[in-house]
């Protein structure tokens, strides 16, 4: 048995305004060997720019009701009072079997959710530099309407207020590689806590023939 075997996985939540450049972070933590993703299942159109099933499995209202009435989700929220998205169990099911750190890219809402499930989770929170800079991002997207920016602004304002509740680590991502080395770092020492380590060390003692 390899050593990491006998240690349950990190469950990882990562969250930030849209524009904070989460999605590109969290691709850097799933970069790190041991990691695999949640695939949200959700309500909202695929864009022309998303791989069928690759970032999201979508989903139409009645199925997505379904599984919530089967309480296949591990948390669900409706995000910009618009669309419905969901962390399905299974995913945790499989990072459980497979022994890999799942990382889970949901809302606060969700966050919220997990947390108090399962207190053991860590939250991230992917921090813009600015304002200023958070509607210079949305803007150069070029992907929404004045009005949807000014939304995407009032609920980044929103989730930042509430950020301090469930986070446990911040990332400001003012540069994307300074804040992907960040972000992995809060994984390698995680996976480095001594507590996590305790049936391990218990091994190695009894190796030795025990305590005194
Ligand atoms: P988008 O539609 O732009 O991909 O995502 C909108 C928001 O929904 C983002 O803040 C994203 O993190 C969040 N989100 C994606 N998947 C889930 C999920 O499974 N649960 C929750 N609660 N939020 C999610």
């Amino acid at each position: 048995m390899t050593v990491t075997n006998e240690i349950a996985p990190l469950l990882l939540i990562v969250s930030g305004p849209s524009g904070s450049g989460k999605s590109t972070l969290v691709q850097k933590i799933l970069e790190l060997p041991g990691t695999m993703p949640s695939i949200s299942c959700t309500t909202r159109p695929r864009r022309a720019t998303e791989a069928r099933g690759k970032c999201y499995d979508f989903v139409t209202d009645a199925k997505f009701d379904a599984m919530v009435q089967r309480g296949e989700f591990l948390e669900f929220a409706r995000v910009f009072s618009k669309h419905s998205y969901g962390t399905p169990k299974k995913w945790l099911e499989e990072s459980r079997k497979k022994g890999l750190d799942l990382v889970l890219e949901i809302d606060v809402q969700g966050a919220a959710q997990v947390k108090q499930k399962l207190p053991e989770s860590v939250a991230i929170f992917i921090l813009p530099p600015s304002r200023e800079e958070l509607e210079r991002r949305l803007r150069s997207r070029g992907q929404d309407s004045d009005e949807e920016i000014k939304r995407r602004l009032a609920r980044a304002r929103d989730e930042i207020a509430e950020f301090g509740k469930y986070y446990d680590y911040c990332v400001v991502n003012d540069d994307v590689e300074r804040a992907g080395r960040e972000a992995q770092a809060i994984v390698t020492a995680l996976r480095c806590t001594s507590a996590r380590w305790r049936t391990r060390v218990e091994k190695l003692l009894a190796s030795f023939g025990g305590k005194d």
